[in-house]
């Protein structure tokens, strides 16, 4: 069970986590399977508390902008933070000393790093994933020490100490499954077999050199599945602080839906497209054993979430189940009449793009070569243009048209492999509502349809193709 930022954000919450899930899912299990020791072994993951890893990259921003008082006044209020749910947390008093200490500990390990680097007034990679291991380390023991605050048996660990190990790229490290694997059996197997329950701190693996590393933003996810994968687990939860993955943003489409169940590769699509609630790469670790994911809401335990597996049985006739924009994002059009029927071309536009870290989020290049249209994040367009521009304008390409303010529209669904007149219909509604689409792109899996439109169609677009494909009633 990995449990996100918002599930932990205060002491009530904190309680709410290990006194009515964790505790009670333990029970029912006992309860279900009887003494089977096997039946209710539970790990449990946990994020920072929502804002904290953001704080700590702040923090990080303003040591190399040699802003101290900022420093310390963003540290000041996550140390005040994590102090006080330290001191409220348990009932048992001597559960509060024990704590406290280890959170006094673990602040006073924060500040000496930090001393280091304003010293230095340096971030590199590898302290910065130092620093930012923080915040879920100040949380793991919170979460243990509630466990046993209500009588399970716990112990905290962080995501090194549990066996995670990974390559040195910092800020956004992949596990070493192999070695991992090893060691995770090796450490949590005895934990569960003892009737412990493990409280592993997302986020945070360490190299091979012992250096911690972190797995790129939202990586508890990834922890949870990496560690499911390791121990053979039965299944992951997700808790969150949504009901689950939906047809559509309910921000936009009022009556969006909870899927119940979706494909892996579906729900890798929602991730890739922006669907926030999962990390790109969690599925990777599960998909092999096709150890199934749910997705569920703290808030709402009646809810049964969405459960994200091998294949799913629900909504067997749906074509489409979800629509998703993707706002913020720029398109670059390359065109020059020397890119025609030469090899290499795309080959040199995409590296130009590569080495200045600028990531392509969807291309599209029709059959007469003359022009390739890219898009990008909007953060990223300046220097995505700037390097187009040094390099290959006036020789490979002869002009650079950017349109800033665009959006993908997305829609997702297994069912469209193979079904004909889809992308009618999706283009079709698109063009009842007055929207003019700019580009397109699928893929030959079929998995999606995504294209573009300016985004103050966004919205437009979004609801158009709920209706079309009727998701506000895929639960009925
Ligand atoms: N705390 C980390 C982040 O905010 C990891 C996570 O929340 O999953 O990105
Ligand atoms: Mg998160």
């Amino acid at each position: 069970m990995k449990f996100g930022g918002n599930a932990v954000a205060d002491v009530e919450r904190i309680r709410h986590v290990a006194r009515d899930i964790v505790k009670q899912m333990q029970k029912k299990r006992e309860e279900k399977k009887g003494n089977d020791p096997a039946s209710n072994q539970i790990v449990v993951v946990v994020s920072a508390i929502k804002g904290v890893t953001d704080d700590l990259i702040k923090v990080c921003d303003s040591i190399m902008g040699g802003e101290c008082s900022r420093v310390d006044s963003i540290i000041h209020s996550i140390e005040e933070r994590h102090r006080s749910i330290a001191s409220n947390l348990c009932n048992d008093g001597s559960y509060t000393s024990e704590l406290s200490s280890i959170i006094d500990a673990l602040i006073k390990e924060m500040n000496d790093l930090l001393k280091g680097m304003m010293l230095l007034n340096e971030v590199t990679p590898r302290s910065r994933d130092y620093l930012l291991s923080f915040g879920e380390r100040l949380i793991a023991p919170m979460l243990c020490y509630a466990l046993k605050d209500v009588g399970v048996e716990a112990e905290h660990l962080t995501g090194k100490d549990a066996g995670i190990v990974t390559d040195s790229n910092y800020g956004d490290a992949r596990p070493l499954m192999d070695t991992t694997r090893l060691r995770v059996r090796h450490k949590i197997m005895p934990m569960l077999e003892h009737g412990v329950v493990p409280v592993v701190t997302g986020f945070i693996g360490s190299d091979q050199h012992g250096n911690i590393t972190t797995l790129g933003r939202g990586g508890s996810d990834y922890t949870a599945t990496i560690i499911a994968s390791c121990i053979d687990a039965d299944e992951v939860m997700l808790w969150t602080d949504v009901d689950g993955l939906m047809t559509a943003d309910p921000k936009i489409v009022k009556d969006a839906q909870v899927l119940r169940e979706v494909s892996y590769a579906e729900a890798m699509e929602m991730a890739l497209f922006g669907a926030k609630y999962l990390h790109p790469r969690a599925l990777e670790p599960i998909l092999d054993k096709g150890i199934p994911i749910r997705i569920r809401n703290v808030f709402n335990l009646e809810c049964q979430g969405t459960t994200i597996m091998k294949s799913p049985t629900a909504y067997p006739s749906k074509i489409v189940k979800a629509v998703t924009a993707i706002r913020n994002v720029s398109l670059i059009d390359v065109r020059g009449s020397s890119m025609v029927g030469s090899p290499g071309t795309a080959g040199r536009i995409f590296n130009v793009l590569g080495e200045h870290r600028i990531n392509i989020i969807m291309i599209s290049q029709g059959p007469s070569e003359s022009s390739i249209s890219m898009v990008v994040r909007k953060s990223d367009l300046d220097k995505a243009v700037n390097a187009l521009e040094l390099n290959l304008l006036g020789r490979l390409i002869k002009g650079i048209n950017v349109t800033d303010d665009v959006a993908i529209i997305a829609v997702v669904g297994a069912g469209m492999r193979g079904t004909k007149g889809v992308a009618a219909r999706v283009f079709k509604a698109v063009a009842d509502r007055g929207i003019n689409v700019i580009m397109i792109a699928q893929g030959s899996s079929e998995l999606n349809l995504a294209f573009v439109v300016e985004d103050r169609y966004a919205e437009g677009a979004v609801k158009a193709l709920h209706d079309e494909f009727e998701l506000d009633r895929i639960n009925q």
